[in-house]
């Protein structure tokens, strides 16, 4: 559970000085054990700033981290070490995350180095061909290199070895994005039944919204360092609350309509594609208000005095926009 995380950095502005890029703004996030939270947003909106906060890679400069009840950053030595092994990551580029110089064998054993109690010496080989077994490929794969693997088998490898710590949450950074589409299932599939055989939890970060949409319980909207919007998959995906999420749905490809009508006119309309006006506002300088303001169709005076905080949404409190003014979606019960 993580709570007003804020992260800057220092950035060089020109000759003369620096700048403060507000990476983290003040998210609010939570996963629960054993589901998958989606973690959508256009990049430089603070995905991997907040994906190196929750692995612990990065303190944050104010907020707070509670895993299971414990605050991470206040360990140290050992048990720093063995919070850490709790949460996992999963690279966007396979190639790129494995040493070629490694067997699939010895990328797998490579974690178990830190954290040399949790598999006993005599069990290492064993274990690696259940890892590897686990994620789809054979004992006999042990002994191969990643440049002898397909891009979706080394994929598999990253995953088995993020899985050789038998981490409680695993991190995965637009997992099968560098992947042929007809792989992509794949990879997901294993993904999936590695969820449901271990309980695994997965912060799914991807800006692929049907397969977020496919994967994930809960999803997480982020626009310029906060989270804009959060709840159910399936009830942020049908019924958007916030405008940006709004826009970012009708960009995103989907399946054609069951019943072919033409969309209706005017930006609260279900189906309508939205353009935003603009280019995402620098996160060196957000605007203030509401981030979006710059870009929403709907601001009025108060978007720019006044920070939006979480509102429920009519479909269940577990569903938060953060805007004055959320979009009202049509449920067949309203009042006339
Ligand atoms: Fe738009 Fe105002 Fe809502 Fe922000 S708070 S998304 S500017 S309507
Ligand atoms: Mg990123």
């Amino acid at each position: 559970r993580a709570r007003g995380l804020t992260k800057t950095f220092r950035v060089p502005r020109s000759a003369s000085g620096s700048t403060r890029l507000h990476a983290l703004d003040g998210v609010d996030l939570t996963v629960r054990r054993g589901e998958t939270l989606g973690l959508v947003g256009e990049s430089g909106c603070g995905k991997s700033t907040l994906a190196r906060v929750l692995l612990m890679l990065e303190r944050p400069d104010a907020g707070s981290v509670r895993y299971a009840g414990v605050d991470p950053f206040a360990l140290r030595g050992r048990q720093l070490l063995g919070w850490r092994r709790r949460v996992q990551m999963v690279f966007q580029d396979p190639f790129a995350s494995l040493n070629p110089r490694m067997s699939a064998a010895e990328l797998i054993a490579e974690p178990w180095r830190s954290h040399p109690g949790l598999v006993p010496r005599p069990e290492r080989e064993r274990r690696v061909r259940e890892l590897l077994e686990m994620v789809g490929l054979r004992a006999a794969d042990a002994r191969r290199h990643p440049q002898e693997f397909s891009g979706g088998q080394r994929q598999r490898i990253g995953i088995a070895r993020a899985l050789a710590l038998e981490p409680e949450v695993i991190v995965c950074d637009e997992p099968v994005s560098a992947l042929d589409l007809s792989v992509q299932a794949q990879v997901l599939n294993v993904l999936t039944g590695l969820q449901a055989e271990l309980g695994v939890a997965y912060v799914f970060i991807s800006h692929d919204l049907p397969v977020v949409r496919h994967m994930a319980d809960r999803v997480a909207v982020m626009y310029l360092g906060r989270v804009v919007e959060s709840g159910p998959a399936e009830a942020v995906f049908t019924a958007p609350r916030h405008p940006y999420t709004a826009a970012l749905l009708s960009a995103a490809p989907r399946p054609p309509a069951a019943h072919g009508g033409a969309a209706a006119a005017g930006p609260d309309a279900p189906g309508e594609r939205i353009v935003l006006r603009g280019e995402v506002p620098s996160p060196t300088d957000p605007p203030s208000g509401c981030r979006f303001r710059t870009r929403c169709w709907k601001a009025e005076e108060r978007c720019a005095e006044v920070l939006p905080s979480d509102e429920p949404a009519p479909d269940g409190p577990e569903h938060v926009a953060a805007c004055h003014l959320p979009l009202a979606h049509s449920g067949g019960t309203s009042a006339p």
